[in-house]
């Protein structure tokens, strides 16, 4: 199984992946994850990415397409891989069809969570990350257990420079203008459906459940 989970910024689609995974057997593919690896290694990648996603843009199509076309060559996605936080251009889904019909390789199902404006705001805002395994909390809905700290390797939590009040309306702006036309693209040839993503972690996952089995 090959899938694309859709939607704005803090809609879940990383907290849906991570469940995804367990269940499947599937690879994550996470850009974002990626590229925050990149940035902390110090690596090229990363220094080129890093000023876009502080201010909370995307990062070139060119950079994030070469992630991918390596990431998902990689030996554990021949299993099935959901892809969290790609494609988020037009450009970007030409290419990995390209690459998927170049690997004989066929995506399944595009999922988009959909959630409102203000929810994102919200989520944004009150959500913390782990730096060193990418976990992500809300500091109401999904508190750690010990306040600060991951639950799984005590890192103290941050909040991402692009979870900042300014760099979120730039994400959504840009998810508006450029991520949200995948939307037809996908629905154009079938493959897109559409959920709530509003409810609590574990209706979100019942509702995808439903999708991916239907
Ligand atoms: P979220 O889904 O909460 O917005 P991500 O961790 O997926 O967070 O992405 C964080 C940032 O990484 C984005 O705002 C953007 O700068 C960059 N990024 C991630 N994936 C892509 C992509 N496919 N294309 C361009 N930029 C990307």
């Amino acid at each position: 199984m090959n899938l694309i989970l859709l939607g704005p910024p803090g809609a879940g689609k990383g907290t849906q992946a991570k469940r995804l995974v367990e269940r499947f057997g599937l690879a994550h593919v996470s850009t974002g994850d990626i590229l925050r690896a990149a940035i902390k290694s110090g690596s090229e990648l990363g220094q080129k990415a890093k000023g876009y996603m502080d201010r909370g843009e995307l990062v070139p199509d060119d950079l994030v397409v070469g992630i991918i076309r390596e990431r998902i060559g990689q030996p554990d996605c021949a299993k099935g891989f959901v892809l969290d936080g790609f494609p988020r251009t037009v450009p970007q889904a030409e290419a990995l069809d390209g690459m998927l019909s170049a690997a004989s390789c066929r995506l399944d199902r595009v999922v988009a969570l959909e959630v409102s404006d203000q929810a994102v705001l919200e989520r944004n805002t009150k959500r913390r990350s782990c730096p060193t395994c990418g976990a992500t909390y809300h500091l109401v809905n999904a508190p750690p257990k010990k306040a600060g700290v991951c639950d799984r390797d005590a890192t103290p939590l941050v909040h991402r420079p692009d979870d900042q009040p300014e760099a979120i309306l730039k994400r959504m702006e840009e998810y508006r203008q450029k991520t949200a036309p995948l939307k037809d693209f996908y629905r154009k040839v079938g493959l897109l459906r559409e959920i709530d993503g509003s409810g609590a972690q574990d209706d979100v996952a019942r509702a995808l459940d439903r999708q991916l089995e239907g």
